[in-house]
């Protein structure tokens, strides 16, 4: 099956537009490229809930901080096209940096970026300053250049998720939003295309990160207290060569500290390993 790439916004959104005039229900799968079968996931779950899908291949210089890998993060379009068209995605918007920001050649992105507010300063964003000013506001972009029914986007980037549920719900985007589990390899690491910057042997060391996670839970639901599940994991990942920015369990719901009324708890991991920064987390029901 081939896939049409479409490159400006005038085309993406002419496209959506069609096919909801001809009574199609569309799918949007917002990514940055370099696909993996994570990606995949998102289309196939889309195709369960659209007649098409759209994925959009957009590395977004607004989320990327002054010292991150917006440069050399990988740019695979090709092999992007031929996976997604593999799945059964119809098209594929793949803008230029100036067609999403127009002054984007003297430097300059967008002049109005939406602030998620508190959650915004924690977790990752207490380690990327900007970094969800810069998603909420490209997710908006994108919503409205594909007014689509449902947008998928993986439960892998826990709090970005929470970040665009926010964003529909706070400034009433009509779009339903649909979280989609994570894909891993053997060794439990999450897919990612962050993960080529790992050698093969930090490739199998990072199998780490969901060994943790998965104690996180058992001590969790074994009703350990929060802070010392996370000062034992910190303790574990950095012996073991990693740099934790944090490692912490949340309620689900809220992303606040637990409660004790909190139902369903989220572990979450953030490390550093060779020249990845690698995020992953596991949620689970608190008392079964
Ligand atoms: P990215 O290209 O990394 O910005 O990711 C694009 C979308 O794919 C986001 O909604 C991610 O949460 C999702 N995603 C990334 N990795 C995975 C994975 N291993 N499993 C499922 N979804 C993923």
């Amino acid at each position: 099956m081939s896939i049409e790439t479409l490159h400006t916004i005038a085309e993406a959104r002419a496209r959506v537009l069609q096919w909801q005039r001809e009574g199609l229900k569309v799918a949007l799968t917002p990514t940055m490229g370099n696909l993996h079968s994570g990606h995949a996931s998102l289309v196939q779950l889309g195709l369960q809930h659209a007649d098409r899908v759209i994925a959009s291949v957009f590395v977004n210089p607004t989320q990327f901080g002054p010292n991150e890998d917006f440069d050399r993060y990988p740019r695979t379009l090709k092999a992007d096209e031929d996976l997604l068209a593999s799945v059964g995605c119809h098209a594929v918007f793949a803008p230029s940096a100036v067609e999403m920001y127009p002054d984007f050649a003297s430097g300059k992105t967008n002049t109005l970026l939406i602030e998620p507010g508190p959650i915004a300063a924690e977790l990752c964003g207490e380690f990327r300053p900007g970094h969800f000013a810069g998603v909420a506001t490209v997710v908006a972009k994108l919503f409205n250049i594909m007014p689509a029914d449902v947008a998928v986007f993986g439960e892998k980037d826990f709090q970005q998720l929470f970040v665009i549920r926010q964003l529909v719900r706070e400034l009433n985007f009509p779009i339903k939003i649909i979280g989609a589990p994570t894909v891993r390899e053997a060794n439990g690491l999450a897919k990612s295309s962050r993960n080529q910057y790992l050698s093969a042997e930090e490739r199998e060391q990072a199998g780490l990160i969901y060994q943790c996670l998965q104690s996180m839970r058992e001590h969790c639901q074994a009703g350990r207290a929060s802070s010392e599940i996370e000062s034992t994991v910190h303790a574990r990942l950095s012996e073991r060569g990693f740099k934790p920015d944090y490692a912490t369990v949340r309620d689900a719901h809220s992303l606040a500290s637990l409660q004790a009324g909190s139902t369903h708890a989220v572990a979450l991991i953030a490390a550093r390993l060779g020249r990845a920064r690698l995020i992953d987390n596991l949620s689970f029901a608190l008392h079964a």
